[in-house]
């Protein structure tokens, strides 16, 4: 603005009408004159994605949207209408490289990271959407497509800019960053001083079944992830989220429950259980009610806190990463 001869307080203007106008362009901020609005056009670039498609699950509670960004790549973000939340679940990449054999994003590989830019817009995207309802984005979870802490710098300025009450202003204990168990991203992430949340991947406690279901276990093991996660607790006095994908026959038996509530005895933390969204190259299936209810109750046993996630959005594909792929392979 200063660059362009224009007063201070047009910068303040601009992220009014960006962050909580949520406008498009400076086209349609009707507060800057018509010659400063052509200018900025010229200058910036503002539409960072383009929504290609989006479906909604048959009762209407989840929205799901696949995003195409300005070089073609494709994201996913959800939106999920809970009792008192609308909770966004966001990407921080296109593709994933980490090969996590269940989930259909590993099955893609990385195509590149998102800029804080492209973190930002999907959720002004739905903030948009929302507000044309009267409603309100209440949390924003990054549990789309990649792997946030691969994408460290990018998603740490976007979440701060959503943050921050002179932009988008949403506090920050509304955001969850969730990670595969980058061990020393987890330790840095402990030193930062923020509010945010931190949910970690668990899935299982058993070194050899993990590795084979997340291969960046073999770089970072169960001790490693959980002595960072430790770290974080003992730094932050937060507690963390574990998620637990249950597949049936593969991590749901008791011992299983019993080998997780063993390892996580006296931590500050919450398990999440989720059973396994069933992709295309994966052939197994998520875990039977009664056992995920099985599971939780020994967790309980033991003391340690555990909700199951309801499955959102199976008939959409919502689940991670799973329409860009089916996309990618019918074009
Ligand atoms: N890369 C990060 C965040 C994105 S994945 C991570 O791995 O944590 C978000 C969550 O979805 C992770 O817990 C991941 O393990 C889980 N997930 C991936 N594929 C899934 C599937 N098919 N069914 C259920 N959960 C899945
Ligand atoms: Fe990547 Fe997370 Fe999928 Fe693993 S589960 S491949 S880390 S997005």
């Amino acid at each position: 603005m200063k660059a362009l001869g224009q007063p201070g307080f047009r910068t303040e203007q601009m992220w009014v009408a960006l962050y909580q106008h949520f406008r498009r362009s400076p086209q349609e901020i009707t507060t800057f004159p018509k010659s400063l609005r052509e200018k900025l056009d010229e200058i910036f670039e503002y539409q960072a994605l383009t929504a290609l498609r989006a479906i909604e699950s048959e009762d209407g509670r989840t929205v799901k949207t696949l995003f195409k960004l300005r070089d073609g790549e494709l994201i996913e973000a959800v939106l999920m209408y809970y009792e008192d939340r609308r909770t966004l679940c966001i990407s921080s990449q296109s593709g994933c490289g980490l090969g996590c054999t269940f989930c259909a994003t590993g099955q893609m590989g990385l195509r590149r990271n998102l800029s804080s830019g492209e973190i930002i817009a999907q959720v002004l995207y739905y903030a948009r959407l929302l507000a044309e309802q009267d409603e309100l984005v209440t949390n924003v979870v990054l549990m789309g497509m990649g792997e946030p802490f691969h994408n460290y710098e990018n998603v740490m300025e976007a979440l701060d800019r959503l943050n921050n009450p002179d932009a988008f202003g949403m506090g920050a204990r509304r955001f969850t960053i969730s990670t595969v168990g980058l061990a020393p991203q987890i330790r840095r992430f402990a030193d930062e001083d923020t509010q945010y949340n931190l949910a970690v991947s668990l899935h299982t406690v058993d070194n050899e079944l993990r590795s084979e279901m997340m291969p960046i276990n073999r770089k970072y093991p169960v001790e490693e992830v959980l002595a960072a996660c430790r770290y974080y607790i003992r730094k932050t006095n937060r507690r963390i989220t574990f998620e637990v994908a249950l597949i049936s026959g593969v991590n749901d038996s008791l011992a299983d429950a019993e080998a997780l509530a063993h390892k996580l005895e006296n931590m500050l933390c919450h398990v999440n259980l989720i059973p396994l969204n069933p992709t295309e190259d994966f052939g197994k299936q998520g875990s039977d009610a009664e056992n995920v209810r099985r599971f939780c109750d020994i967790l309980d046993g033991h003391h340690i806190p555990c909700t199951v996630r309801l499955r959102r959005g199976i008939e959409i594909k919502a689940g991670c990463g799973q329409l860009a792929a089916e996309h990618e392979s019918s074009s």
